[in-house]
């Protein structure tokens, strides 16, 4: 069996994996919890942290033509004029005459009436105010002087961050287009009606790039980016069938074209990721507002020219998520039910549990050797010699564990583990100096043929 029915089951049963087994955590809890605000346990900043290991290394360590970036969250206000944030970043807002809820007017289908939580503002029939823009970038003043002059703004996404280094970058790396910058980290949005876990909170992670290429080759390069972005999440072991990509019809106005990957959550579909053609729109924008020349000089033809920017966006914590109600499965074995995260290996929190099969005759001590050398390897490792050796694997099923190394008496004697793994339980004798190589392989060859 997958993973339960009802959507809202399925998502209640992943909140409470998530706290249960410190993945995801409600932010300020003790106080009372900060609404749409979480923070990730130990197990969900592994989780996150190999993601986005996998993004940098799909994107940029794999890459000759794409090189990172780490900017700052405070940029000079103008960033945010130039780039039309100040005037269009802005979602409309509407009211209800009653209550006071405040409802995303294009999104009324998916809210609830805090009044009658079954029913929708628009089959409540609630009275709304008429739809007003309300800007999503949250203000802030820097210095010590509270005047208009000192507003600067948190960023609401990374890409912004590298069109200002676009002329530092190109000089201090000499890359030529087509090539692009990567960047990761937290971005922040003031918005109406976050929720649905960490699908949509007010500060979360993007991973971003700017691909800066050729007028004129930015179709062929965004189709490129749109297939790649889509076998990444294929790759990394999302189900082909509850991905899709949708074209948009409405564009932003900075875009030419855009693609969403989307997912088929518990809630129905919704964007994991955009790609868009931002054409010179950003470069020639600032170019303008700053006064610097924001362009590619191109020797062969001795031609200057603005590149045009395909950018695939997507988000830290969305990704993890996906990833997390993706590898859900629950399953029956020997007549109890098995969680099972069927996480691939590559961001599964630990790699490897560690378990003697007794608390005694010299078995934990031997588990504590084995487990320093999977470490020193790189390895991910936990140990455990607490309960029975099955209860042990269900939790480590549980939370995403693909192999588990048991170290018994015939350990002690002959020098071989038992590897067991998660998928299909299969288990396997492996000599101790084997070990290492075992698993390093079946991480490299993952997914089995
Ligand atoms: P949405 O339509 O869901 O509001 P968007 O089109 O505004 O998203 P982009 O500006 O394209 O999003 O941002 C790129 C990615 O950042 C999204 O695909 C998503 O994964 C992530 N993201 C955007 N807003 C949020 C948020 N409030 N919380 C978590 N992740 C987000």
């Amino acid at each position: 069996m997958p993973a339960p029915s009802s959507p809202a089951s399925f998502m209640a049963t992943i909140v409470s994996l998530c706290k249960r087994r410190g993945f995801i955590f409600q932010a300020s809890e003790i106080y009372g919890g900060m609404g749409n605000t979480y923070d990730y346990g130990p197990l969900g900043v592994e989780l996150k942290r190999r993601v986005k290991d996998a993004w940098w290394r799909a994107m940029v360590t794999t890459r000759a033509d794409v090189v990172g970036l780490d900017s700052a969250i405070i940029q000079h206000p103008k960033t945010w004029e130039t780039s039309g944030h100040v005037l269009n970043f802005t979602d409309p807002l509407v009211d209800c005459k009653t209550c006071k809820a405040r409802f995303r007017a294009d999104k009324l289908d998916e809210v609830q009436c805090p009044q009658k939580p079954s029913r929708t503002p628009l089959e409540n029939k609630c009275e709304l105010t008429e739809p007003r823009a309300f800007n999503l970038m949250f203000k802030t003043q820097v210095g010590a002087a509270e005047d208009s002059a000192a507003i600067a703004y948190l960023r609401p996404e990374t890409a912004q961050g590298i069109f200002l280094n676009f002329k530092n970058v190109l000089e201090s790396s000499r890359l030529k287009p087509p090539f692009g910058i990567a960047q990761i980290g937290k971005s922040f949005r003031n918005e109406i009606t976050p929720g649905n876990f960490v699908f949509r909170t007010r500060e979360f992670e993007q991973a971003e790039m700017e691909f800066f290429v050729p007028p004129g080759d930015d179709e062929r390069w965004f189709e490129y980016w749109v297939n790649e972005r889509f076998r990444w999440y294929k790759e990394l072991g999302l189900r082909p069938e509850k991905l899709r990509l949708l074209k948009h019809e409405k564009l932003a106005h900075y875009s030419k074209a855009t693609t969403d990957i989307e997912y088929e959550y518990p809630f129905g579909w919704g964007e994991l990721e955009g790609i868009a053609n931002r054409t010179d729109f950003d470069l020639k924008a600032h170019s303008a507002a700053s006064g610097v020349r924001l362009e590619f000089f191109e020797p062969e033809t001795k031609e200057h020219y603005v590149p045009y920017v395909i950018e695939p966006a997507g988000g830290v914590d969305r990704m993890a998520m996906t990833f997390l109600l993706d590898a859900y499965n629950e399953e029956q074995v020997e007549g109890e039910t098995r969680v099972v995260l069927r996480l691939h290996p590559r961001i599964a929190p630990i790699t490897v549990g560690v378990l003697p099969l007794v608390k005694k005759d010299g078995m934990p001590e031997r588990a504590h050797e084995i487990e320093a050398e999977l470490r020193d390897l790189g390895l991910t490792t936990f140990y455990d010699e607490k309960a029975a050796i099955g209860r042990r694997y269900r939790r480590l099923d549980e939370v995403g564990t693909p192999w588990c190394v048991t170290i018994d008496g015939e350990t002690l004697k002959d020098g071989t583990v038992t590897v067991r793994e998660r998928d299909t339980m299969r288990q396997v004798k492996v000599s101790t100096q084997e070990l290492g190589a075992h698993l390093l392989g079946a991480l490299r060859g993952w997914p089995k043929g």
